[in-house]
């Protein structure tokens, strides 16, 4: 079976080679889809795990206790443009810079390969023009 997961890494945890040790010791494959290291040095990485379903579990609770957070994985982030008004609210809290004005434009930008979908922009917008799609 496949899990799409959020996995939030400490700082001390940042460089473990997590994806060879899920696969060696769990047989789970992990195929990253985004990953991101804040400037705080916290590390985010979100993946689609597969593997049988014991075993991912297993996997997962030993992530747990690596001081791993782990937690399901939202879908896509999804801008309206019909109701965004560029007023660059949802930028000033973007940790990934996923979100920008165009200084020449000042109209929004969204570079979807930079998101984490930590979902912070989504409660910043005065016009709801930003959701998930899950
Ligand atoms: S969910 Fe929003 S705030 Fe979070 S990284 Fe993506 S665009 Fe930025
Ligand atoms: S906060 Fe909302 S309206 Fe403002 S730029 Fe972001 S998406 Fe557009």
């Amino acid at each position: 079976m496949k899990k799409r997961v959020k996995l939030t890494f400490p700082q001390q945890t940042v460089h473990m080679p997590i994806t060879y040790r899920l696969a060696k010791d769990f047989n789970v494959a992990a195929n990253i889809i985004r990953a991101q290291v804040t400037p705080n040095q916290v590390g985010t990485l979100v993946v689609e795990l597969s593997g049988d379903i014991d075993q991912l579990n297993e996997a997962i609770d030993w992530l747990d206790a690596q001081g791993i957070k782990v937690s399901l994985a939202s879908g896509e982030i999804v801008i309206d443009e019909d109701l965004c008004v560029h007023c660059g609210l949802c930028t000033g809290v973007c940790p990934t810079e996923a979100l920008s004005l165009n200084p020449e434009s000042f109209q929004l930008v969204f570079s979807r390969s930079r998101c984490i979908v930590c979902e912070q922009c989504i409660p910043t917008c005065p016009v709801q023009a930003i959701s998930t799609n899950l």
